[in-house]
């Protein structure tokens, strides 16, 4: 029923458009370490904003204490509290909650989040058993993870410049977050205070590095991607002579908003212009959860209208915006039976499809295109980084031992992913370099690098 004669070059064309040989991939690494130096160079000069996120004392392992952590960025905020031990004992206990936010809070002003956020620290704070100890006249200090669009202006503040991922609270943009939540901290008669405002990947960075003093890179890959690593001071010609005093400090890439010689096709330039964001955020929309999915709808739409893969009436559901989610690209990709049951019913359950097995076949050929170009894409990424601080430090970045700290669901849950990422750090490096570098999974690491970041920046030191 389908029509083999237009299936075909609609593939070897997606193909074409999506490869990342060698090449392209090196292309994609120089074009990296350019932007990263453009943007380290003045404030707009390249796609990567390069933030600077004023922590510039790093985990030692040396941290004793009480603190705590409060994470939002997503339809959840999570708290944490821990108690450090120090070099010997280090984490003695942890304990967190999760809580979920009110979708009309999502809506509603900036005073009503922010007394939610600090009534649900105070309920968690007045569960603190005995298990946890602050020395007595202290107050208990906090790290921040605040993973939206901020301009930092000091390791404890920073101005919201806009509310992302389906936030759209009226009065915070503009204003210092630290101050909207020590303000309901207040209200809420909470005598807290937060030491540190962090963003995620930054999180991710100190609580693998209290574990590993080779932590110089981390790496988000979710919903969606940004990176950060250890940048010399020397190295940060915006700086101009700020910060002088420490010799190293954690830079935010953002690098989701890269560009750069990246291997395009008709899929994600469509997909970009239907976005809320066009133009914005292309290295994710390229190689983060979020898209994977829609990417290969948006493939699976054209074979169906032009190839007729799934018959001659096509389901609505297939017409809809994110009905295939990448974890859903991921199920289908483990199926190792003969007849491809397991692609079947999913197929079946999000769109209502009902292809043979040839066009299931074709279907699990283009969750694989798209997935390899992702995940060599963020390898690539990755190198780029490397690259550049390989560059700078003139040799000690290749020669010992670095490790690349990732996190996030993508890379967690996607076996195919993984290592096609790790596959392309490979061909880029060459064996003998790649030896030396590590890429771990640091499971949830955020929550303890802001608490850990609340004890280097606590203001009784
Ligand atoms: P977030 O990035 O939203 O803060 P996570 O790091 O947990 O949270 O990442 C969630 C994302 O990971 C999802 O949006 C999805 O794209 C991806 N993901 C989750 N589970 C799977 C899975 N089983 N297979 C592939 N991708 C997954």
């Amino acid at each position: 029923r389908s029509n083999v004669a237009s299936v075909s070059p609609i593939l070897t064309k997606l193909k074409k458009d999506c490869a990342t040989p060698l090449p392209v991939l090196r292309h994609v690494a120089e074009a990296m370490a350019k932007d990263m130096r453009a943007g380290l160079a003045v404030d707009g000069g390249s796609d990567l904003k390069m933030i600077l996120s004023y922590v510039d004392s790093l985990p030692s392992g040396n941290e004793k204490g009480l603190f705590y952590a409060l994470d939002l960025g997503g339809t959840n905020f999570r708290v944490l509290r821990v108690q450090l031990g120090g070099k010997e004992e280090r984490v003695i206990d942890v304990e967190f909650e999760q809580v979920s936010i009110p979708q009309e809070l999502m809506f509603g002003t900036s005073e009503e989040l922010f007394d939610f956020i600090a009534s649900g620290l105070a309920k968690f704070a007045e569960k603190e058993s005995v298990k946890f100890h602050l020395p007595p006249g202290r107050q208990r200090e906090i790290g921040f993870t605040f993973s939206f669009p901020v301009k930092q202006t000091s390791i404890d503040s920073g101005i919201l410049i806009k509310w992302t991922k389906g936030f759209s609270v009226s009065g915070t943009a503009g204003r210092d977050v630290v101050a909207c939540l020590n303000e309901a901290m207040q209200r809420q008669g909470l005598d807290m205070r937060v030491s540190a405002l962090v963003n995620d990947t930054v999180g991710t960075l100190a609580g693998a590095r209290y574990w590993d003093d080779d932590v110089m890179v981390a790496v988000i890959l979710g919903t969606g991607t940004n990176a950060c690593y250890v940048e010399r001071t020397d190295s940060i010609p915006k700086l101009q002579g700020k910060m002088k005093y420490s010799g190293r400090t954690i830079i935010n890439t953002e690098w989701g908003a890269f560009s750069n010689g990246l291997p395009l096709t008709e899929f994600d330039r469509d997909m970009d212009a239907a976005s809320i964001n066009p133009g914005e955020q292309i290295f994710e929309k390229t190689i983060s959860g979020m898209y994977l999915g829609e990417i290969v709808r948006r493939v699976l739409m054209k074979l169906a209208e032009e190839g007729a893969i799934f018959g001659k009436s096509i389901p609505q559901k297939l017409y809809t915006p994110f009905t295939l989610r990448t974890p859903d690209i991921c199920a289908m990709q483990q199926d190792k039976s003969d007849d491809l049951q397991t692609v079947g019913s999913i197929l079946y359950d999000v769109a209502e499809l009902e292809p043979n097995l040839n066009t299931r076949k074709t279907v699990v050929d283009v969750c694989d295109t798209i997935v390899k170009r992702g995940g060599r894409l963020a390898g690539a990424g990755i190198v780029g980084i490397l690259q550049k601080m390989e560059e700078d430090s003139k040799g000690i970045i290749f020669s010992k031992r670095t490790v690349v700290a990732m996190d996030g669901g993508l890379y967690e849950h996607y076996p195919q992913y993984r290592r096609y990422l790790h596959e392309a750090v490979v061909e880029l490096l060459g064996m003998e370099i790649a030896r030396n570098v590590v890429i771990e999974h640091s499971k949830d690491g955020s929550g303890i690098g802001a608490a850990l970041l609340a004890a280097s920046n606590s203001k009784y030191d």
